[in-house]
């Protein structure tokens, strides 16, 4: 599932590339994508004016003049490209924005969404999410009194949406590999050293990630060359037995709190 990287890798091209562009037409072949009856979709979203693309958590906000907002979630499996009916994938989509010649394409967007929502009904929904990696206010300090309340263990706490918003599984163990900590640690039980070392892994791992453009496979555009760049990068999330990058152990793969979790049992302690 895209993360925070994929997100706002996603976000930064899409503002390039469909900011302040109208809406021209819409195709929607699975009405379940949707939370309002497709005319009511259709009555809100054609002729709108994207405005710009915002992202909260791992989620895009499309916001549309009038005060309207499409709130993307990819979850598992969802994609998008962004091109003329050429450069389509051989994909059923499930919803198409048009632009004119342009189409933004929703591809595998079965767990995924794209819901309609007003001012307050998007505030009431991304109400409960937690801070962001970037949050200004996000302090080392602030994060290490987060970690000293946190429950579970360390993987639980970063891929939990209402702690941390934007992490999942890839770069919760990446992230746990940086700073050299086990993902299974309790994060109240770490000294200051370690929370200061997980909180600036956080970031530096994020903001690596972001600059090779995540790791989605397929490119969002004709001759996008960015989008996936961190599939090469990954230390040990889906790399179970390859030698560790730091030491030559083989990676681990284990489920930890019914998640898929990866690690080096020598030298992350
Ligand atoms: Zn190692």
């Amino acid at each position: 599932m895209p993360e925070w990287p994929e997100m706002e890798h996603y976000r930064q091209e899409l503002n390039k590339r469909i900011q302040n562009r109208t809406i021209s037409g819409i195709t929607v072949n699975r009405p379940k994508s949707l939370n309002v009856p497709e005319e009511e979709f259709r009555a809100a979203v054609l002729g709108a004016v994207v405005e710009r693309v915002d992202r909260r958590a791992k989620q895009l906000v499309f916001v549309l003049s009038g005060e309207r907002y499409l709130l993307l979630h990819l979850m598992l499996g969802g994609m998008m490209v962004l091109g003329t009916e050429a450069d389509k994938p051989d994909r059923t989509t499930q919803i198409e924005l048009h632009f004119g010649e342009t189409a933004l394409y929703f591809i595998g967007l079965r767990l995924g969404y794209l819901h309609l929502y007003g001012k307050q009904g998007l505030e009431a929904e991304l109400a409960s999410l937690g801070p962001e990696p970037f949050d200004a206010d996000l302090t080392a300090a602030r994060f290490a009194d987060m970690l000293k309340t946190g429950k579970g263990n360390l993987k639980t706490c970063l891929t939990d949406q209402h702690w941390l918003a934007g992490i999942g599984n890839c770069y919760s163990d990446e992230i746990c590999f940086a700073s050299g900590l086990l993902p299974s640690r309790r994060p109240a039980a770490l000294d200051e050293h370690e929370a200061a070392r997980l909180y600036t892994s956080m970031r530096s791992v994020l903001t690596e990630a972001l600059r090779a453009g995540g790791y989605m496979e397929m490119p969002l555009y004709d001759g996008d060359e960015r989008t996936g760049g961190f599939n090469e990068l990954c230390r040990v999330y889906d790399r179970g037995d390859e030698p560790c990058v730091r030491c030559g152990n083989p990676i681990v793969f284990q489920t930890l709190s019914s998640r898929k979790c990866f690690f080096c049992g020598n030298c992350q302690t």
